[in-house]
């Protein structure tokens, strides 16, 4: 489940449990740079490429997912429709931030970050939470023939991003009762979202946003 606070941002439930998580979907009504001194964001490119913030900040290069594991540092994603995807190992204080609009849901980055969180910081993804936010909803996202038969689909039809995600956690070895979705459409919801579809060239980005506190036992 997730609900909206008074800061403007979405928070995903299951994630605000963990005490030493910070964590946000927010709104366009919530200026993220301004909250976090340490903020390390992605030239996002539409890859599988994930990257190592490894305590830096500012823009680190070219990819579409960021990982870390240092106290006091925050990694986002940016997005107007496309899927942003948080995932936190609460054992051993690991999180990823990933952007996954159609062209990395095709090429599963979710999954490639899940991979990369095991390989380097040996997080089983049995263990792992995973939330995914606000994007472009099924009932907005219509696309041609060349898209859909990206999704195995044919002809002009609707793909479900966030289901595809899930599925992709899924078969990366997540647990049903880990990964919740938000359901919310960033073209439905105007007052709340930006959305590339609903405002082209004029649409803003809002951050996905994942790290760990600095003091908690
Ligand atoms: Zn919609």
């Amino acid at each position: 489940m997730f609900y909206k606070d008074s800061q403007q941002i979405y928070r995903a439930k299951s994630l605000a449990s963990i005490p030493w998580l910070i964590h946000g979907f927010a709104t366009r009504h919530a200026d993220i740079p301004a909250q976090f001194e340490r903020l390390a964001t992605l030239k996002q490119i539409h890859s599988a490429d994930c990257i190592f913030a490894d305590g830096r900040t500012g823009v680190l290069g070219q990819g579409d997912a960021l990982i870390e594991n240092e106290p006091g540092a925050v990694v986002a994603v940016r997005t107007a429709d496309c899927i942003p995807i948080l995932i936190v190992d609460e054992e051993r204080r690991v999180v990823a931030a990933v952007h996954a609009g159609w062209r990395g849901t095709v090429a599963a980055i979710a999954a490639r970050a899940v991979q990369t969180m095991h390989e380097r910081f040996g997080c089983p993804p049995a263990d792992l939470r995973a939330a995914i936010g606000p994007g472009i909803g099924k009932c907005c996202f219509e696309v041609g023939p060349e898209v859909a038969v990206q999704f195995g689909a044919q002809g002009r039809t609707r793909i479900d991003l966030e289901a595809h995600n899930l599925r992709v956690l899924l078969e990366a070895g997540l647990k049903p009762e880990r990964v919740e979705a938000s359901g919310l459409c960033t073209v439905c919801m105007a007052q709340d979202f930006h959305s590339y579809r609903r405002d082209r060239e004029a649409a803003g980005r809002c951050y996905s946003f994942a790290g760990i506190r600095q003091a908690v036992q």
